[in-house]
């Protein structure tokens, strides 16, 4: 039995089908049309009509690069897509014939890692994705973590530094000023006095070993080690998931990571800790994890 995945993301919509193994067939992608909300659904529309075979989707999950309300119906707002208390649950609905669920992207992407990737064996997790910015989802005994409000999982903007570096959501000293990948190029423009370097030659540098490259990664997975240190004195998970573009380094982000998370967390040698790994599923979590929960919400029987 499958059911559909769909990520809409701010430059490009990502869909597949999906079986109850998080396998994902028929993939396909298509640019946003971020200023106009209706030819997004337009494209979506299609894209669903395109994926056939005999494996007819029953239900369709949807994955947003947005805020929803808890029971996610709404959008509220989008940073990058012109979408403002925007009906999305029902006008797909009503376009698609077909149930469908929402989810936050990130939180969509964190259910892929808990069900079927770096934290599949786990009952609670915490993810952070280290790409543009900082997202993150909360698993707890099995279950997203949604919020009163819908918003829970906005890990990138818990403050690690009072008064630190101004971030886009009005505040100062936001995690992911310091530990996104849009940080660490940053930093590594700046200490290698390379205004040009690319995410690519930052790859070739730390994979050959560079010492001042690695001296910059490590600093960023610092600050992200403080931040889960602050993040598990809360949630207490079993595992904590690094996903994003960053994360692609493996033990080159989990192991300062890990290590910060060591100095920073008090007891650590004396009670259980989490693991630190990186995410396994890759780009595709996103649709993978909206379809696993749009099967899992699809009624008995249906
Ligand atoms: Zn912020």
């Amino acid at each position: 039995m499958y059911t559909c995945g769909i990520d809409i993301g701010g430059t490009k919509i990502a869909a597949g089908l999906v079986n109850a193994g998080g396998e994902l067939s028929q993939r396909s992608e298509r640019a946003t049309n971020a200023e106009d909300p209706l030819a997004i659904i337009d494209t979506v529309v299609e894209m669903v009509s395109e994926l056939n075979g005999d494996e007819v989707a029953s239900a369709v999950g949807v994955a947003a690069a947005a805020f929803l309300d808890r029971t996610r119906e709404r959008v509220y707002f989008a940073p990058n897509i012109a979408w403002a208390d925007f009906p999305l649950q029902d006008v797909l609905e009503q376009r698609l014939g077909r149930p469908v669920t929402l989810e936050n992207d990130a939180n969509a992407a964190g259910w892929a890692e808990f069900q079927f990737g770096a934290a599949k064996h786990a009952h609670s997790m915490v993810m952070l994705t280290m790409g543009t910015g900082v997202g993150g989802a909360v698993v707890e005994d099995g279950r997203l973590l949604v919020g009163g409000f819908g918003s829970a999982g906005e890990l990138g903007h818990i403050i690690i530094e009072p008064d630190g570096l101004l971030c886009g959501c009005g505040n100062r000293g936001c995690l992911e000023q310091y530990a996104s990948g849009t940080a660490l190029m940053r930093e590594a423009r700046s200490d290698l006095g390379r205004p040009e370097l690319t995410s690519e030659e930052m790859t070739e540098l730390l994979v050959g070993g560079d010492s001042a490259a690695i001296a910059v990664l490590n600093r960023v997975c610092d600050a992200m080690g403080r931040g889960i240190t602050a993040l598990v004195a809360v949630t207490d998970p079993e595992v904590v998931v690094i996903g994003g573009g960053v994360a692609k380094a493996g033990a080159l982000v989990s192991d300062p990571i890990t290590e910060s998370f060591r100095r920073h967390y008090g007891a650590y040698e004396r009670r259980p800790v989490p693991r630190v790994v990186v995410a396994t599923m890759g780009n595709n979590a996103g649709v993978i994890g909206a379809a696993d929960l749009a099967r899992l919400q699809r009624p008995a029987g249906a």
